[in-house]
């Protein structure tokens, strides 16, 4: 007989945006990867660290890929840790500053992942839905609660706080203000100003969209020294991989390669928006890779069952707030061409 702890045994476990093995027939455009490869610095990185080297452990504080975050967003490296996907650092926010019992909180709807990561823990969870303008509705004044998570802009819906209400929610609560940046590359304006003025504001960041490098597992935070020094005592200490650490300084490095390919997945997003438009669709206007795009007959399901028998996959979510609508990534501008032809087809 096994006996887990109480709350592992109740709880239900995240599920991932669904990889099918046949990857190549399918338009693939539910889990918000980046429509271009990465850039070719980064295989070039990967080839040269793919050595005899491996059998020495990796530099244990990541100091390369901190220093080239570091220069890129005007920090000194004491204020940037590397992570395993930024799925690792937003784990050990909450093993760092939510105990058995302690209250963090998100919006719903936002990335789920947190309240899973909470229930781990054993945290309390609880989540705040949304108004009419895009607001986390009826958050007491003051909140306690040890961490709040704020997704920005939002997945799955793609809107944007802004920055003054960010600032706002920071003074309102007790704890750390957690504003989770994953696809503010796609964005207008991003956060770190926040973190630099506030003493209880973290920003996480990811490579998995923005750099094209999902399959490579980088992520950071950016935060005061002894928030992240707190976080450098939880993770593992060899957290990223020797090449992952290359792959992360040549990413970061090649910033024409990075603003040429985010530049493009942005005009297409603005071209695929308006086109939606023209055949009824709601769209919330984006500031990621994605769109949350909702069909005249609101039956996202309906929408979902068409674009998958022509071999194209979103993202539809049977949560009653959503499930009239779907998450649709941004690709290949060509891809986006043959994903409107669809819907114009399933319209009829
Ligand atoms: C994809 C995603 C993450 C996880 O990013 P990784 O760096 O791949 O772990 C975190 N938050 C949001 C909102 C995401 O969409």
């Amino acid at each position: 007989m096994i006996t887990l702890r109480k709350n592992i045994a109740e709880m239900a476990g995240y599920v991932p945006g669904f990889q099918p093995e046949d990857i190549a027939s399918y338009i693939k455009l539910n889990t918000n990867e980046n429509a271009y490869p990465p850039s070719p610095r980064v295989f070039e990185a990967i080839a040269r660290e793919a050595g005899d080297g491996l059998r020495r452990y990796p530099d244990a504080a990541s100091r390369l890929a901190r220093e080239e975050a570091g220069r890129l967003y005007g920090f000194d490296p004491s204020w940037i840790i590397m992570a395993n996907g930024s799925d690792e650092v937003l784990n050990n926010l909450i093993r760092a500053f939510a105990g058995e019992g302690e209250e963090i909180a998100y919006v719903h709807p936002s990335y789920s992942y947190y309240g899973t990561l909470a229930e781990v823990q054993g945290a309390r969870v609880r989540t705040f839905g949304l108004t009419e303008q895009f607001e986390p509705e009826d958050i007491p004044e003051p909140y306690d609660c040890r961490l709040f998570f704020l997704t920005n802009p939002n997945a799955p819906l793609g809107f944007t706080y802004s920055q003054r209400y960010m600032a706002e929610l920071a003074g309102r609560i007790s704890g750390v203000l957690v504003i989770d940046e994953t696809y503010a590359d796609f964005a207008e304006e991003d956060s770190l100003d926040l973190v630099r003025s506030l003493d209880n504001v973290v920003v996480t960041r990811s490579l998995s969209k923005s750099y094209a490098l999902a399959g490579m597992r980088l992520g950071m935070a950016i935060a005061r020294p002894e928030v992240i020094a707190a976080l450098d005592k939880i993770r593992d200490h060899y957290n990223l991989d020797r090449l992952a650490q290359a792959a992360a300084v040549a990413a970061l490095g090649d910033q024409e390669y990075f603003l040429e390919c985010v530049g493009k997945i942005k005009a297409t997003r603005g071209w695929f928006s308006a086109e939606l438009r023209k055949i009824g669709y709601q769209v919330i206007p984006s500031s990621g890779n994605y769109v949350f795009a909702t069909p005249p007959d609101r039956d996202g399901a309906k929408v979902y069952q068409g674009l998958y028998d022509r071999r194209i996959l979103v993202r539809h979510f049977s949560d009653p707030k959503l499930a009239q609508g779907l998450r649709i990534t941004i690709g290949t501008q060509e891809e986006m061409e043959r994903t409107v032809q669809a819907l114009r087809e399933i319209a009829c």
